[in-house]
């Protein structure tokens, strides 16, 4: 049951044991389906032909702007194109690679010379970095971060949903790497100021502390509420009372450094496979475009999922079939026998939705005024602060998934408005 707070709610933890196990490389799927958008969202092209053999890492497709590649996540053979429909993403044309076995990574390293902001911005572009926390180009954020009077980055490591544990993975096996990230993230936003979050207990804080005791200050990581949506408190540190947060995440730090280091793109990503339905619950390393179905055989099938969910249980999205590839921004996959919905009753005005919602929004006044087709005073509610975090349909005694509502509203960018015309009473 849920513990109503200010801001954000308590919610169960349902990452063992997948979190207390090491990140694990999958193995190849027979092939990839690459999808050909460039990490600055522009439609690409094909510019590695048919039949041709790719190399891992290799530019297989452009649109043709100075920043806008699509890399090859595995070295095989491009066998051409195909139009995939994925969730996020819509219908959108995607590379078919079958992949060729390879040898383990032999990656050499770049001496990392003094970058300018700039320079590290463009080159974030240039790789195609995807901040896993929002699906923002990494780039975008620190080009904003770098307007903002008084930055402060977190690399948020808080993963404050109940069976996601990608982020832990990720600090716990290179926490020194993000760390590096973080500070060239720094750099490119004009800031001193940059923390790693992590939501951890007592014991488990300090032995993170002491894991990177020589590699990294123990004052760099502070700690979140542990509520849902996290937030963290930098009241104490008075420098920073006034600071604008931006949190990066950490698999989006982790591979800025190996874009500088390595000069890699980024071509994988960290994802928890759990649920019900999965008998080896992990965190596992995945190029982009391996389909889903892949990641779940790989982590093993003990029943056959009724539901797969791409995204975790607050904000996720089931899936209607389990060939959709990977893409940046999935760090979640629940396979799950039944999802316990109870039947929806009519809203009964208990304003928990309200008391939830970290936006200070009004849920059960944005759904109302939608339901009852009164568009035109629903700007005043401002949905466009929605985040989409789910938490107002999960306290909802009535069973209402009242966050599809403000979402919609959010989602019509004032279209509905135009539509009935201002001032309409209906
Ligand atoms: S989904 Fe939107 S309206 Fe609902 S609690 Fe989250 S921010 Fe508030
Ligand atoms: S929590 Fe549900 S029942 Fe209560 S006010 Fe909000 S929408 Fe209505």
């Amino acid at each position: 049951m849920s513990k109503l707070t200010k801001t954000g709610i308590k919610i169960p933890s349902l990452k063992q044991p997948a979190d207390q196990r090491p990140v694990v490389d999958i193995p190849l799927p027979s092939r990839l389906f690459v999808p050909l958008i460039a990490g600055d969202g522009g439609a690409c092209q094909l510019i590695a032909n048919e039949n041709e053999t790719v190399q891992k890492c290799a530019v297989i497709a452009t649109s043709g702007t100075a920043n806008g590649f699509v890399y090859s996540p595995a070295s095989g053979v491009l066998e051409g194109r195909q139009t995939v429909f994925h969730p996020l993403l819509g219908n959108v044309p995607c590379a078919i690679i079958k992949c060729a076995k390879t040898k383990a990574d032999t990656r050499k390293k770049v001496p990392l010379a003094s970058l300018s902001s700039e320079e590290i911005i463009n080159l974030a572009f240039k790789k195609g970095i995807i901040d896993e926390l929002d699906g923002q180009p990494l780039a975008k954020k620190l080009s904003a971060c770098r307007k903002s009077k008084n930055p402060v980055l977190i690399a948020d490591g808080s993963d404050s949903e109940p069976y996601s544990s990608s982020s832990w993975a990720v600090i716990n096996q290179w926490g020194g790497l993000v760390y590096k990230g973080l500070k060239l993230a720094a750099i490119a936003a004009g800031t001193k100021n940059y923390k790693i979050g992590v939501t951890l207990d007592k014991n488990r804080f300090a032995g993170l502390l002491e894991k990177y005791r020589q590699a990294i200050n123990p004052s760099v990581f502070i700690k979140a509420d542990g509520k849902y949506p996290a937030s963290y408190d930098l009241g104490n540190l008075k420098h920073l009372k006034k600071a604008d947060i931006c949190r990066l995440g950490v698999q989006a730090c982790l591979a800025l450094y190996e874009a500088v280091a390595f000069n890699r793109p980024q071509i994988d990503c960290v994802v928890t496979v759990t649920g019900d339905c999965v008998s080896n619950p992990r965190n596992v390393r995945a190029p982009f475009g391996t389909p889903v179905e892949h990641l779940l055989n790989f982590c093993g099938l003990s029943d056959p999922p009724e539901y797969v969910i791409i995204g975790d249980a607050m904000t996720g999205l089931a899936i209607q079939s389990p060939d959709i590839p990977i893409v940046p921004g999935i760090t979640c996959l629940i396979a799950m026998k039944n999802r316990v919905q109870p039947p929806a009753h009519p809203c009964i005005g208990c304003g928990r939705c309200a008391a939830a919602c970290h936006a200070k929004l009004l849920p059960y006044e944005i759904m109302r005024r939608l339901d009852n087709m009164q568009y035109e005073r629903l700007d005043y509610l401002l949905p466009e602060e929605c985040d989409g975090c789910g938490v107002c349909s999960y306290v909802c005694p009535s069973g209402l998934d009242v966050a599809d509502k403000v979402l919609e509203a959010r989602d019509s960018l004032g279209n509905i408005f135009m539509k009935w015309g201002v001032g309409d009473e209906l």
